[in-house]
C-alpha cells in the first residue's frame, strides 16, 4: 500500500535526468514517490504539470544546459522542480535567479520531495520552496532504505540499481562530487542484503550495486571496507547477474578481484576509471595510484578470472584529456595505457574547470598553456584509439554464443531486438517472425554472433 495519500491524482509529471547512474537511480525514486502520490508519468515535458530536473554539475556543459533548459520554462504552467547536484550546490541562489522554479532540493533531501511538492502546490505566494541539507549535516544514508518507505519505479523490471553507498572522500583535484554528494555514507550490510533478496523475489535478474566509490563500502559504518564481503553475499542471494559501479583503483582489493573468479553471478565487466596514464598527472589529480599499479590490477583481474575458466573480462574506464599542465608526453602515456589495457569501452572527457575544486586554481594559472585546439586534437586521437580498442575487443565474440538479457526492440529499428551480454556489450538480434519484441523483454537467451562492430554485436537467437 502506498505510504502517501493520493494527493497528486489527476496531475502529470515528467522527469529529466542528467549525469551518472546515481542520478538515474535517484530519478527512479522520484518516479516512485510521485507515482505513489497518485501522479501520472508522461513522456514529454509539454504534457506535464510537474517537471523534475535531476541535475549534474560534474562538467560545465551539463551545468550550462540545465540552466538553459530551466530558463526556457519561464512561462510554463508547470511546477518546475530542480534536484540533484546543482540543487545541492546552488540551492536558494538558483531559486533567486529563476523565481519561476517551484522547488529546489539537494542530494540529501530526496525523501522530502513529496512534502516539498505539496508545499509548493499549496503555497499562495508562489515563492520557491527550497530544502538543501548541508553535507556536514547529512548523517544518515541518503534516503530511507529502498523499498521500505521510498517507493521506486524501476525503468526495467528485470534490472535494479541498488545504491549501497553515496558520497566520496577522495577529493580528486578536478572533481565536484565530494562537494555536492558529501562524505561517504554506507547503507547497513543487512539492509543491502534484505533489499537484494526482495528485488530477486520481485523478478529482478540483474542488480547493479551503486556508489561513487563502491570499494569504500562500509568504512563509515564498520571502520573498514566490507565491499568484497557484501559482493559475495549479494551474489549468492539468487540474482542471475551482478555488477557494480564505480570502483577506485586505489581501493580495489584482492578479495574483490577474487570475486571475479569465484562468484558465478558476478558479470565479467569492470568499470575502473583510470583518468590518465601519466603518473605526474595522476599525482596532480590526487588519484593516489600509478599507471603501473593500474595495469597490475587489470592483469590480476584477468588472471584470476582466466584461471577460474571464466569468460574474458571487459574493462571500461573514464579518461580526462587536457588536465591543467598536461603535456604531449603525459598524453602519450595515457594513449599507451589505453593500448596496454585494450578497453572494451572508455568514457572520454575534456577537462572542465569546476570552481571550488583545487584544480580550478591551477587551471586559472595555466589557462593559456595548452591551446584548446591541441586538447581537442588529443581528444580526437584518444577517441579513435578507444574505438579501435572496442572493435578489437568485440571480434573475439564472432561465432560464439552470447547470453543476452533483452531490453526490447532496438530504439533505431523495431524489427531488431536489443539486449546486453555478460560483458555489458550491446547485442542485437532480428525479431523472430510472428513474435512481438515485448515477448523478449527481460528474457535471458543465447545469441549466435555473426557480426562484431565497435559498439555492438549482432547475430541470431
Ligand atoms: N565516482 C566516479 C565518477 C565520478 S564522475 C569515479 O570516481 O569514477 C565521472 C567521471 O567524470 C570521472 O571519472 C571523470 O573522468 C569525469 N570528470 C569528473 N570531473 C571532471 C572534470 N572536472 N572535467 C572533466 N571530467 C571530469
Ligand atoms: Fe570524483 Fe574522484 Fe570521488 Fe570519483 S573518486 S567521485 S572522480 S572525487
Amino acid at each position: 500500500m502506498s505510504p502517501f495519500p493520493s494527493q497528486l491524482s489527476g496531475s502529470t509529471y515528467h522527469i529529466i535526468t542528467f549525469g551518472c547512474q546515481m542520478n538515474k537511480s535517484d530519478s527512479e525514486r522520484v518516479d516512485g514517490m510521485l507515482g505513489a502520490l497518485g501522479g501520472e508519468a508522461v513522456a514529454t515535458q509539454d504534457e506535464a504539470d510537474i517537471i523534475v530536473f535531476m541535475t549534474c554539475c560534474v562538467r560545465e556543459a551539463a551545468d550550462v544546459r540545465l540552466y538553459g533548459q530551466v530558463a526556457s520554462l519561464k512561462n510554463s504552467r508547470a511546477l518546475v522542480v530542480v534536484g540533484g547536484c546543482i540543487g545541492q550546490r546552488d540551492g536558494a541562489e538558483l531559486a533567486a535567479k529563476m523565481p519561476h522554479v517551484g522547488v529546489v532540493f539537494g542530494t540529501h533531501n530526496l525523501a522530502s520531495l513529496p512534502a516539498l511538492i505539496m508545499e509548493a502546490l499549496e503555497a499562495k505566494d508562489k515563492k520557491p520552496v527550497v530544502e538543501v541539507i548541508s553535507n556536514k549535516d547529512a548523517t544518515a544514508f541518503n534516503r530511507s532504505p529502498a523499498g521500505t518507505d521510498t517507493p521506486v519505479t524501476r525503468e526495467h523490471f528485470w534490472h535494479a540499481w541498488l545504491p549501497i553507498m553515496t558520497g566520496c572522500n577522495n577529493f580528486c583535484s578536478y572533481c565536484v562530487v565530494p562537494y555536492v554528494r558529501g562524505r561517504e555514507r554506507s547503507m547497513p550490510f543487512e539492509e543491502v542484503l534484505q533489499e537484494s533478496k526482495r528485488l530477486v523475489g520481485d523478478g529482478v535478474r540483474e542488480i547493479t550495486l551503486l556508489g561513487q566509490n563502491v570499494n569504500a563500502y562500509g568504512h563509515d559504518l564498520y571502520g573498514g571496507s566490507r565491499f568484497a564481503e557484501l559482493l559475495l553475499a549479494v551474489g549468492e542471494c539468487g540474482v542471475e547477474r551482478l555488477r557494480f559501479v564505480t570502483s577506485h583503483p586505489k581501493d580495489l582489493t584482492e578479495d574483490t578481484i577474487k570475486a571475479f573468479a569465484e562468484l558465478p553471478s558476478l558479470m565479467p565487466a569492470l568499470h575502473l576509471p583510470a583518468q590518465s596514464g601519466s603518473n605526474r598527472i595522476l599525482e596532480a589529480m590526487n588519484r593516489r595510484y600509478t599507471a603501473e599499479h593500474y595495469l597490475h590490477l587489470v592483469e590480476q583481474v584477468r588472471c584470476a578470472s582466466a584461471a577460474a575458466g571464466k569468460e574474458p573480462v571487459a574493462f571500461s574506464t573514464d579518461i580526462i584529456v587536457g588536465y591543467p599542465g598536461e603535456t604531449e608526453e603525459d598524453f602519450e602515456q595515457t594513449m599507451a595505457l589505453v593500448k596496454a589495457v585494450g578497453f572494451a569501452q572508455a568514457f572520454t572527457f575534456i577537462y572542465s574547470m569546476r570552481s571550488g575544486t583545487p584544480a580550478a586554481e591551477l587551471a586559472a594559472e595555466l589557462a593559456d598553456e595548452t591551446p584548446r585546439e591541441m586538447i581537442q586534437e588529443r581528444f580526437d586521437r584518444l577517441v579513435e584509439l578507444v574505438q579501435e580498442s572496442a572493435w578489437t575487443f568485440n571480434q573475439q565474440f564472432l561465432g560464439t554464443e552470447v547470453l543476452t538479457l533483452f531490453e526490447g526492440a532496438s530504439k533505431r529499428d523495431s524489427s531488431v531486438l536489443a539486449g546486453r551480454g555478460p560483458q555489458n556489450q550491446t547485442v542485437h538480434a532480428p525479431l523472430p517472425k510472428g513474435k512481438s519484441s515485448a515477448d523478449f523483454v527481460g528474457e535471458l537467451l543465447p545469441v549466435r554472433i555473426s557480426e562484431a562492430k565497435t559498439w555492438y554485436l549482432s547475430g541470431t537467437l
